[in-house]
């Protein structure tokens, strides 16, 4: 029982979540108070696409642990309007929020990569001039990514890549452009070998913790029967990956907790009393 209470005064940061997915939209009062009652103070919420920009200042407006980022998902990328980037850049410049989702996505063949590159390249310099952190998705494009921060530097200000499916070898890369790594559900999978040989490889302080709600949901020993992920699943996350990081759950936590509070520092905001999520 003692570490029960113990793990109750644990925070979080839930670093990468979707919280306008039509699937939970309608229940976003319940995610927000179970997240709560499980130490999940705040939540940074991705857009992925313009049409979800408005719901997403919403829910940043309704409640203060939401912290919305604005972005344009390689996968919606059908969905640019021809002024995407004045649309973009205005909304992040009248909020406080961050960027994101954005990034690159190799896995379908088909997808138009020349475009996703212009698209993430737009992202990554509003992210500089603005100097906010900016939510990155990557997938089977490494290469392609660190040719890109070759180009452009380290990052300003610090960002992160959500849900990291790269190597080892690419953590000590991707640190040193000023990158923090994220980890979600996926590390909870039985054989997720090379996720943790990553997780492994990030120094406590890079590392931060995500849902990556409604998807992802972790592998854990009592699911909730509709499938779908949310925010107050992140301690259960946390035990697993620090048991398999070799690391104290409470030590783990708390420096995931610090992490999230320092990358996110420009846009969490601060409630009447001066106290940030
Ligand atoms: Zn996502």
């Amino acid at each position: 029982m003692a570490s029960e209470s113990s793990e109750q005064i644990l925070q979080y940061v839930d670093a990468h979540c979707h919280l306008h997915d039509h699937r939970i939209a309608q229940d976003v009062p319940g995610i927000v108070q179970r997240a709560a009652a499980t130490g999940v103070t705040c939540m940074v919420t991705c857009a992925t696409m313009e049409e979800n920009f408005g719901p997403t200042a919403t829910l940043a407006r309704q409640y203060l642990a939401i912290v919305p980022c604005y972005g344009i998902h390689p996968w919606f990328l059908d969905s640019l309007s021809p002024g995407w980037q004045q649309v973009l850049g205005d909304r992040v410049a009248t909020e406080v929020c961050g960027i994101g989702e954005t990034g690159l996505d190799f896995m379908d063949k088909n997808a138009d990569r020349d475009l996703q590159m212009e698209v993430f390249t737009g992202h990554l310099s509003l992210a500089r001039d603005l100097e906010r952190p900016v939510n990155i998705h990557i997938r089977k494009a490494w290469d392609p990514f660190v040719r890109l921060l070759k180009k452009t530097g380290p990052l300003k200000t610090p960002g992160l890549v959500h849900s990291f499916s790269g190597s080892a070898d690419m953590v000590k890369l991707l640190l040193r452009y000023n990158l923090y790594i994220s980890f979600s559900g996926s590390v909870t999978r039985p054989g997720a070998k090379k996720v943790v040989k990553a997780l492994k490889a990030v120094p406590g302080d890079r590392i931060l913790l995500e849902t990556d709600t409604p998807d992802i949901y972790p592998s854990v020993s009592d699911p909730d029967p509709h499938g779908l992920n949310e925010p107050k699943n992140l301690p259960a996350i946390a035990q697993i990956a620090a048991a398999r990081a070799g690391v104290p759950v409470p030590d783990f936590v708390r420096q995931a907790y610090a992490n999230a509070l320092e990358i996110f520092a420009p846009i969490i905001p601060t409630d009447s009393s001066g106290r940030r999520c």
